[in-house]
């Protein structure tokens, strides 16, 4: 009989409950008891939702507090000291205080969990002394037994991996960290055993990005030590996201199970099953249903999948999976009420990627005929999808695939283009600029929302929105900016607003996924061919240039952030898909072009997020979004100036991609990478127009004329002075409005003094 299993549930609650319970805990209305017994509700209400669907293996322990990378530091008692931990287990203050910060104490650094929009708290190694606070693994296997009778799969973040995410050594001192680690390792393992456990999943997602002969070596030392200790536990190694790199020393390992992602590592582990083979004494977890997309799966398809697996991996050593933990996708469609009857039946979340689990393993035990009503209806639900008009837009197939196969470039080279724009703009040394938003006031959200309510109509609403560009534009006027911005009041989102404006997206009532701590978002899904329907932006952008002389840059979001920050189909590439963002973007470019609108900005903050996590694989991805950004944007006249704009930091390795995306002037984030960026634009001689952000928007603090100054100088020992813009670090709508613009005056006065030394 094949057995179905999860690798982890979400943690939110179908309503939210969790972050609602987080959050009233951590303003003080909830009790510490009140609040560990809403979490301990939470927490067997989705244990029992597995046990009554019917999966056979259930996790445990892969629920958390806040999140699983921070449970793991603080199960080993690796608390920065600058909290006041004194060993043991780490009290909720401590341990909210790491995620969060306290008036003391900044929080721990938060970066994202491999290639997902999942964010870890990242455990800072030097000074810590580890030892075993308490076994969390055990104490929620206990828990599942005692409360559900459930005979739990404890999840544990593996050693190598919890290694590699962590921060405060150094590389050379990575075995003698794997040397303090292991022993409370194989003490939580042991006491696991001695329970009756019998199996684990021990999660190493860092083996499927590119692993050294010395991470081998490391690997063979835990996994072979923990045999050792306690061979009477099953262990499941599990791997996500990609396919398994060196495959053969990994089956190769004294574990009893190897789980591997036959979703977005197909291609790959395929192969190296059908070209290795598969131990005949392991147990293969084999993650045929997408954990991550949310899209309901072709079951005969997965089922044939299965049937080749069986060719290398007998049938009862099987255990039929989730690619990787549901916690990446929302809890159930069930909720969803105003979705296209089309849409909605192609949806799969969490509660109904479990029932094709358990469907999948009853079929793969008794054959098709098992299932051939559920076979049938999934079917038809993604034929049906599939076919709808949604997906078949024969417009814009044809014109995106006549414009794909063209060279996406400007009429002219940069260099031309500066000359002309020059020209034509007769901008001062340094112009200043913003990068888009101003400060969303409580005004500002309390008016979308009686708009939204129905309470405001149209012409009220659009009346406001008017008072606040004029507002902004008379402030930006005084402070002195010289290229300025509408301030982006009538959106909430910069992704969902162009959703809401495009074809081929649809928004969810309840899609909620984590994305750091209790923080939920609820990203659009493209399900559809994208299209261009009325112009988006037109209407606010024309209206502020109409109250300045100042050019003012029109604003939009690219085709990458856009993609990367939606759930996608996965009928046709993530390629084709920003194509077609791409060309509906370009025409609303156009449309701001012929309105006067001559300075143009695209914001691709999230073009490193999509980077594949596989060293070959980025090059190809790149290409295809410097592609679609230069698609976007190349059909304007050469004395448009096409800007953009990207935060966020780690742009260090990419910066020839930036460079070919071609934009006239790029600003980036610099204030919180310390200079790295700076000297990475040394190396590497940027060409195009660059605005560095002066300042951190991340903080309310004013910053002074002199630290920009500062920054100031230093890059321009790199840079072209006549390239050099001067910006804040990001938008400013998370700020309020007096710090908003003391800063930007601290800016222009910083600029000036800038001016008079060149
Ligand atoms: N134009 C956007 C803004 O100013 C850019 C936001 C971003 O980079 N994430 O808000
Ligand atoms: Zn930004």
């Amino acid at each position: 009989m094949a057995k179905s299993s999860v690798l982890g549930y979400p943690r939110i609650g179908a309503e939210r409950e969790w972050k609602k319970a987080l959050e009233a805990f951590w303003a003080g209305k909830l009790e510490e008891t009140e609040f560990q017994s809403q979490l301990k509700a939470i927490r067997l209400n989705h244990l029992r939702k597995q046990l009554l669907k019917g999966i056979d293996i259930i996790p445990v322990n892969d629920f958390s507090y806040y999140d699983h990378v921070l449970d793991t530091a603080a199960m080993f008692g690796i608390v920065p000291n600058r909290f006041p931990y004194e060993g043991g287990a780490v009290p909720l203050s401590v341990y909210y205080g790491m995620a969060r910060g306290t008036k003391e104490a900044t929080a721990s650094e938060m970066t994202k969990w491999f290639n997902t929009n999942y964010h870890y708290i990242v455990p800072e190694l030097d000074g810590a002394k580890p030892t075993l606070t308490e076994n969390k693994p055990l104490a929620a296997y206990r828990e599942a037994k005692s409360e559900l009778g459930i005979e739990g799969k404890p999840v544990i973040l593996g050693p190598l991996t919890f290694l590699k995410l962590s921060k405060g050594y150094k590389a050379s001192e990575t075995d003698a960290w794997v040397d303090r680690l292991l022993p409370l390792y194989v003490q939580i393992l042991r006491e696991l055993a001695d329970e009756g456990v019998q199996w684990v999943q021990i999660d190493e997602p860092i083996l499927v990005t590119s692993i050294n002969e010395d991470d081998l070596r490391r690997l063979n030392t835990i996994y072979g030590t923990i045999a050792a200790a306690v061979p009477q536990l099953n262990v499941m190694l599990q791997t996500y996201f990609e396919s398994a790199e060196s495959y053969r020393d990994l089956i190769a390992l004294p574990v009893q199970g190897i789980g591997l992602d036959f979703v977005h590592g197909l291609s790959g582990n395929l192969e190296a099953i059908k070209q290795f083979g598969f131990p005949s004494g392991k147990v293969l977890g084999a993650g045929v249903i997408d954990g991550r997309g949310i899209w309901k799966a072709s079951l005969r398809e997965k089922l044939s999948l299965l049937e080749t697996l069986t060719e290398y991996v007998g049938a009862d050593r099987i255990v039929v999976q989730s690619s990787c933990s549901l916690l990446h996708v929302p809890v159930s469609t069930q909720y969803e009420t105003k979705l296209a009857p089309e849409l909605k039946n192609a949806l799969a979340f969490a509660d109904e990627k479990l029932d094709e689990l358990v469907l999948l393993a009853k079929a793969f035990t008794s054959g098709e005929s098992a299932i051939s009503e559920e076979l049938t209806n999934s079917e038809n639900a993604v034929q049906a999808l599939k076919q709808s008009d949604e997906r078949n837009r024969t417009a814009v197939k044809n014109a995106v695939a006549a414009i794909s196969a063209q060279q996406p470039l400007r009429s002219r080279p940069f260099s031309e283009r500066q000359i002309a724009q020059q020209e034509k703009w007769q901008l001062p040394l340094f112009p200043t600029t913003t990068i888009g938003s101003f400060p969303q006031s409580a005004e500002v959200r309390k008016a979308r929302q009686l708009w939204r309510k129905g309470e405001w109509n149209q012409e009220k609403y659009e009346g406001f929105i008017r008072e606040q560009i004029d507002l902004w534009i008379k402030l930006q006027e005084e402070i002195g900016l010289d290229v300025l911005v509408h301030g982006e009041f009538e959106r909430t989102d910069m992704v969902e607003f162009f959703g809401e404006k495009l074809a081929g997206f649809a928004f969810t009532q309840n899609g909620w996924v984590q994305s750091y701590g209790s923080r939920c978002v609820k990203p659009p899904i493209i399900y559809g061919d994208v299209a261009f329907e009325n112009a988006m932006t037109v209407e606010e952008t024309k209206y502020a240039q109409s109250k300045t002389k100042h050019p003012v840059k029109g604003m939009l979001t690219g085709p990458i952030t856009i993609m990367n920050w939606s759930f996608v189909r996965d009928d046709i590439p993530r390629e084709q898909i920003a194509y077609q963002l791409a060309y509906a973007l370009r025409q609303e470019v156009e449309a701001l072009e012929s309105a006067g609108i001559g300075m143009i900005q695209v914001d691709e903050p999230a073009v490193r997020e999509g980077l594949p996590l596989k060293a070959q694989d980025q090059a190809e991805y790149l290409a295809w979004a410097v592609k679609a950004f230069r698609m976007t944007t190349c059909t304007v006249e050469e004395t448009t100036q096409i800007h953009t704009h990207m935060c966020y930091c780690e742009f260090h390795d990419m910066i020839d991609s930036i460079e070919e995306m071609d934009a006239d002037v790029i600003s980036i984030e610099t204030s919180r990478s310390h200079g790295e960026l700076i000297h990475s634009f040394e190396l590497n001689t940027y060409k195009l127009g660059i605005g560095l952000g002066v300042y951190d928007i991340h903080s309310p603090r004013v910053p002074e004329v002199e630290e920009m100054t500062g920054m100031i100088d230093r890059a321009l020992q790199v840079l072209d002075p006549k390239l050099f813009w001067i910006n804040p670090d990001c938008g400013l709508k998370t700020r309020g409005t007096e710090e908003t613009v003391a800063s930007l005056r601290n800016m222009v006065e910083a600029t000036r003094i800038a001016r008079s030394k060149h």
